[in-house]
């Protein structure tokens, strides 16, 4: 069955290329102790996550969905000591979890989380002419991603690499009524092909996780 052959290869990638983290470790187990659902990204994702960063050089960091800071820890890492992430996240017990597992991998001086419906908290950053992102990831609900990419062009700059997290649900978003959330992932992708200001493309994934997808974008110089 493909299912587990695809979570073998991603063991085998993980124990492989992506060296035992207590830290992140940590994080898992933390998570599971707070009955946080498993759905944060995979390790070989968050190592993506983690090159793209540094790929961009990104000192700013925006992150839409934090859960309990997995992906955000594997991002934090990529930044400068100066760097600074902002996380949002609408569940005050995830964000909670997150800022101690974050405080433990100790990049807790580099990460702001903001508690709030998403929307919100871009809008308000909108308002506080918060500086541009270097990069931003999108990983909430799906029904936003399209708006999410919207607020992130606003405070983006030439080089801001946008990724989007889930663009394919195991083939869902080809279906003839898409359930909202896969509505929303096709909808992204629609956004990023159509607009002008972005470059993009996006990777099917199989793995652990199934079958899914991730969208990546560079705001056009
Ligand atoms: N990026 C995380 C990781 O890989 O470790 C996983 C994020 S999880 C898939 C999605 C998170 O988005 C959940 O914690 C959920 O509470 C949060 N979320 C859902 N709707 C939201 C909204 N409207 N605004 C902010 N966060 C939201």
């Amino acid at each position: 069955n493909h299912d587990e052959a695809w979570g073998r290869v991603d063991e085998f990638l993980g124990a492989t290329l992506i060296p035992e983290d207590p830290a992140l470790a940590e994080v898992h187990r933390s998570n599971a102790r707070a009955g946080l659902p498993p759905i944060d990204v995979a390790p070989n994702q968050g190592k993506l996550l983690n090159l793209l960063a540094q790929l961009a050089g990104a000192r700013r960091v925006l992150e839409v969905g934090t859960l309990g800071g997995y992906s955000t820890i594997w991002l934090a890492r990529a930044l400068p000591p100066d760097g600074r992430l902002i996380t949002l996240e609408i569940d005050p017990r995830h964000a909670e979890v997150a800022r101690a597992n974050v405080d433990h991998a100790d990049v807790g001086e580099r990460v702001e989380i903001r508690v709030g419906a998403a929307l919100q908290s871009l809008a308000a950053l909108a308002d506080e002419n918060a500086e541009a992102f270097d990069l931003v990831f999108i990983d909430a609900d799906k029904q936003n991603n399209a708006a999410y990419v919207r607020a992130a062009l606003g405070m983006s700059h030439p080089g801001t690499v946008i990724v989007v997290d889930n663009v394919v649900r195991g083939g869902a978003i080809l279906d003839a009524q898409p359930d909202p959330t896969a509505a929303g992932s096709r909808e992204v992708l629609e956004l990023l092909g159509a607009e002008p200001s972005l470059d993009a493309t996006a990777l099917q994934t199989v793995g652990a996780k199934g079958w899914d997808g991730l969208a990546i974008a560079r705001v056009r110089g």
